[in-house]
């Protein structure tokens, strides 16, 4: 890369969360490979964060590259309106059947946050269908389901960016988290408020959505599975839908496949993401039951009424099928188990710094919660110094790295989250 281009970048280029006039530093990556991302000086940072939950089985992946080259050489894209092809019936066949049972009617679309959308407008035609005036969501504080309105409109109310909208959000109801932690005593009275909200009269919620076990953005906090399974149990007796958003979840990061199987439910709708295509490309799926999706085929419009031009497309779909068939090797339980054991090893013992008011670990996922915010850019410029990259926010440093990583490798990002808690200048006051 040429030194302009990063003049060029802070000038013109918006990155996530960031300001433009007062733009944070980025960092010029020219290539990756296994567990490692280069820059353009050549360095070599191992990876910590899986590229947002994505890039579960490392970067530049033999098998993905040749799946998605192959696929390039004859087809990147076609209309999928009256148009079907190979990749996308293999794929939908591989989710059907790796999802639970009831989940049977996949919707492919665009990214993680449309997949929310396309959940959402499925319970509110569902509904609709049903003849039954149903346009609130009932979900929980702390949670986090993406960026675009429908999405944004169950996240957070405080945390998030309800504020800046209001006015064009549609409004829903929220309950507090779940307080009982995974691993942790299970208390009955953890949801009440849930169970409150649904036996109230009036207007009955469309749907409860929620991320299953882990709340990710919102918090990285971790919840105990009877929390899902009694959601479950209420949602059946007060009719009323599940959607479970396992964009973040999906594809074993939390140790099972999917975290509804901790607590061994199905989630009338499903939201699949991230992981979904190895991070290659962007693609979602939103799964649902033949109820439902017959349900919404009965009503007034006759079918559902969403069709993104790229849905489907055939790269990212030939990249899907490529990472699932590897998570089918069946290698992946065994490695998450050992990111597991070893993140257990080196971050629970933190737990004493002064700096750190918690830390957790489930799955492939490291938390350490920190008593002051974090200096993001003091703290990335030590990370990349000391040949790693994590990429903190808010009070959260975590790690979440590639399930291939090597324990050399993670025993780097460990070592660096360590060292990191002891300079001052790497918090705000
Ligand atoms: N849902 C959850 C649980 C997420 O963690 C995210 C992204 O972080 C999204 C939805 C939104 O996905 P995307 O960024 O692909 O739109």
């Amino acid at each position: 890369m040429h030194p302009d281009d990063l003049t060029f970048d802070q000038r013109h280029i918006w990155h996530p969360y960031t300001s433009m006039t007062e733009p944070l530093p980025v960092y010029p990556v020219v290539a990756a490979a296994g567990c490692e991302l280069e820059l353009a000086d050549g360095r070599r940072l191992v990876d910590g964060m899986s590229s947002w939950w994505a890039a579960i089985h490392g970067y530049n992946h033999p098998s993905i590259n040749q799946a998605v080259g192959a696929q390039l050489g004859r087809m990147s894209h076609v209309m999928f309106g009256g148009v079907t092809h190979p990749q996308a019936v293999a794929l939908c066949r591989r989710l059907v059947a790796m999802t639970p049972a009831p989940l049977e009617c996949v919707f492919l679309a665009d990214s993680g946050s449309v997949a929310v959308e396309v959940a959402i407008k499925m319970a509110l035609q569902y509904w609709q269908a049903r003849g039954e005036r149903r346009k609130r969501l009932l979900t929980l504080r702390q949670g986090y389901h993406g960026d675009t309105f429908g999405a944004m409109a169950v996240c957070d109310p405080h945390t998030s960016m309800h504020r800046l909208y209001q006015g064009y959000l549609p409004e829903h109801d929220f309950v507090a988290a779940p307080q009982c932690r995974f691993g942790e005593a299970w208390r009955e009275e953890d949801t009440d408020e849930l169970a409150a909200r649904l036996a109230r009269g009036g207007e009955r919620p469309a749907a409860v959505i929620l991320e299953p076990i882990v709340q990710g953005a919102g918090g990285m906090r971790f919840y105990h599975p009877t929390y899902l399974r009694r959601v479950r149990e209420l949602c059946d007796r007060h009719d009323t839908l599940l959607i479970a958003d396992e964009i973040a979840t999906g594809f074993g990061r939390t140790g099972r496949l999917f975290a509804c199987e901790h607590a061994d439910i199905a989630p009338d709708i499903m939201c699949l993401g991230k992981a979904l295509t190895g991070g290659y490309l962007t693609l979602s799926a939103t799964l649902t039951t033949r109820a439902v999706a017959d349900t919404i085929s009965d009503g007034e419009a006759g079918c559902f009424m969403h069709g993104p031009t790229f849905m489907a497309n055939p790269l990212a779909c030939a990249a899907a099928n490529a990472s699932l068939a590897l998570l089918e090797r069946g290698e992946w339980p065994e490695q998450v188990a050992a990111i597991e054991r070893q993140l257990r090893a080196g971050l629970l013992p933190l737990r004493a710094h002064p700096q750190v008011i918690d830390a957790r670990v489930l799955g492939a996922i490291g938390v350490i919660e920190t008593r002051s915010p974090v200096n993001m850019a003091a703290l990335q410029r030590f990370f990349v110094e000391r040949g790693v990259w994590i990429r903190p926010f808010g009070r959260l440093i975590y790690l979440m790295p590639p399930y291939i990583i090597q324990p050399d490798q993670l025993s780097m990002l460990i070592s660096a989250l360590a060292a990191s808690l002891d300079e001052p200048a790497h918090f705000t006051a």
